[in-house]
């Protein structure tokens, strides 16, 4: 070492300038770091977050519970349990096939979209939902209650948008 490494003065101030320069970049509004909850950062248009069940135009479930998003899934974080749709279920089911269970660990899940992709149906897409923190592990378990979007217009979620630039991204 040299004689003004060995006395560490010079990293010292060193480290002290850089600080200083971040200081006053945050005191004049040039910060990296945003305050939230005040503010919030704007996200990828391609963000993958929550998924979605889709349902068709009728409003029957797309899936078919045929178990290839499960066999994409690097983290094993997809389960299913198929059913055959009975007579006079046609309004809900699109197929004869349905997943009469549908559950998604999220805490296993690495949002990587292998099961969007996977999926010959259009049945499942990740959006720009954020998963909500929680305390309860078993509370990560998403059933079909948490994914399947709803029957009406205004609990539709919408994912062409998303949609349009993952496909423009590839
Ligand atoms: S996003 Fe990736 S890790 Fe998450 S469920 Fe889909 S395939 Fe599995
Ligand atoms: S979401 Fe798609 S890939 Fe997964 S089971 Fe349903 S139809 Fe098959």
């Amino acid at each position: 070492m040299t004689f003004w490494e060995r006395i560490y003065l010079p990293a010292i101030l060193g480290g002290l300038w850089t600080t200083l320069k971040h200081f006053l970049k945050t005191l004049f509004g040039k910060a990296s770091t945003v305050r939230y909850p005040d503010e919030k950062r704007e996200f990828a248009p391609v963000y993958r977050g929550w998924h979605v069940l889709k349902r068709d135009d009728q409003g029957r479930e797309n899936c078919t519970a045929c178990g290839l998003c499960a066999v994409a899934c690097p983290a094993e974080a997809i389960t299913m349990e198929a059913a055959e749709r009975q007579k006079g279920e046609e309004n809900l089911y699109r197929e004869e096939k349905y997943a009469a269970v549908y559950e998604i660990n999220m805490l296993r899940c690495i949002f990587c979209g292998l099961c969007e992709e996977a999926c010959p149906k259009e049945a499942i897409f990740l959006t720009d939902r954020l998963v909500p923190s929680d305390y309860v592990r078993q509370n990560f378990i998403f059933g079909k209650e948490l994914l399947v979007e709803g029957v009406e217009p205004e609990k539709r979620i919408d994912v062409s948008k998303r949609q349009k630039h993952v496909t423009e991204a590839r």
